[in-house]
């Protein structure tokens, strides 16, 4: 079969029909990128922009694209001025996974800063020098809080960490932006882990093409229409070395529907794409505009105009169970669904500090080994 675009022949086959040869289908794939960063002209000329890198597939081919995007000198040239941050989880690996991102970089002359995740811990972080691996000096406490998780909640809180510390870094490093490189792929297992864990409505900042649920900061995902079979195409043909992760806890409502998707994607080529363009169409009812931010994810607190959500469903069946025994007596109980002082005593500082997910996280931790800072934050 001969390339869609130029009729030589095709070695690049797209979703099991359409047909590229190496030059147009990379032409294309930087094309797609830089479309998603100018049809939603998101950032103006020589802004600062923090690229996240995990060291993994996307990423490598996000890190690929920003020095191809930076270096061209046509009118295509992304003007934009890059740091780069890398978050250090603690496994085994994490080393060897630190140092090849520093190499990673350092092959397009760029310096990356790394950061341990357990900097979470502590409400202020020092920049580190970069390409060098810094002191971990609240692991303990940081595994401790960890530790008094389920998997499911571990996972959803870890996204929470990763976004609080790459607004930290951001702001000192003065980028109004940062880049993530979530694929579609991943915010197509994320928008349907997000309805899973109760944060429906804030489907659209955690899946969409930009978060803008931080003041300062603005978290996009120029990749998001960028998908597996892409990037693995992108990485053979650009002889690229990514980091094979595996980053979601097994055994957790995450790891469910990560093989969900992914085993469904096999058999029905339209399944994520689906998903995604669902999930464009989400959108979340502004109501009144208020300041109040959950204290842990920073998603709007105005869910009292929103007709039903998770934590009425939720309140209701609670509620039905623990009252059928007398349920005769306490009919005028269940009459007050959704009075704001039974919620309250149900789901902790809901709806005044926390959004519903952050609640129940709260709920289901030992909430003592959540950071002092944050603890402040949640009792004032
Ligand atoms: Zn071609
Ligand atoms: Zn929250």
């Amino acid at each position: 079969m001969n390339c869609k675009k130029c009729d030589i022949s095709g070695t690049v086959v797209l979703r099991r029909k359409d047909y590229y040869c190496g030059n147009c289908f990379i032409t294309n794939i930087n094309h797609k990128f830089r479309a998603c960063i100018g049809k939603n002209r998101a950032i103006s000329p020589h802004e600062k922009v923090l690229v996240c890198l995990s060291g993994g597939r996307s990423s490598t081919v996000l890190l690929d694209m920003i020095y191809n995007g930076i270096t061209i000198s046509n009118h295509k040239k992304l003007r934009m001025t890059p740091f780069f941050l890398h978050l250090i989880d603690n496994n085994k690996n994490s080393e060897q996974i630190a140092n090849t991102v520093v190499r990673q970089c350092k092959q397009y002359d760029f310096e990356v800063f790394m950061i341990h995740m357990s900097e979470y811990v502590s409400n202020s972080t020092n920049l580190p020098e970069p390409n060098s691996i810094p002191a971990n000096n609240y692991e303990a406490e940081l595994q401790a809080m960890l530790g008094s998780m389920t998997a499911t909640v571990r996972n959803d809180f870890v996204v929470k960490i990763r976004r609080h510390l790459s607004i930290r870094i951001a702001e000192q490093l003065q980028c109004h932006f940062i880049f993530t490189a979530e694929t579609t792929a991943t915010l197509a297992i994320n928008l349907l882990s997000n309805l899973t864990v109760g944060r429906g409505a804030q489907v659209q900042d955690d899946v969409s093409f930009c978060d803008a649920r931080d003041g300062k900061v603005k978290i996009l995902r120029p990749m998001k229409d960028i998908s597996k079979e892409e990037l693995i195409y992108y990485i053979k043909i650009n002889n690229l070395n990514p980091i094979d992760q595996i980053d979601v806890k097994e055994n957790s409502l995450q790891s469910v529907i990560g093989t969900f998707v992914t085993e469904l994607q096999d058999s029905f080529q339209a399944t994520i794409s689906t998903i995604c363009k669902t999930a464009d169409k989400i959108g979340t009812d502004a109501g009144e505009e208020t300041n109040q931010q959950c204290v842990l994810c920073e998603c709007d607190l105005r869910m009292k105009n929103n007709k039903l959500t998770a934590l009425d469903a939720t309140n209701f069946s609670k509620m039905v169970s623990e009252r059928s025994n007398n349920i005769h007596s306490n009919n005028d109980k269940l009459e007050n669904l959704g009075d704001q002082e039974s919620m309250k005593s149900m789901f902790p500082f809901i709806n005044e500090r926390l959004c519903y997910g952050c609640s129940r996280n709260y709920l289901e931790m030992d909430h003592c080994k959540l950071p002092c800072y944050i603890q402040k934050t949640l009792q004032s």
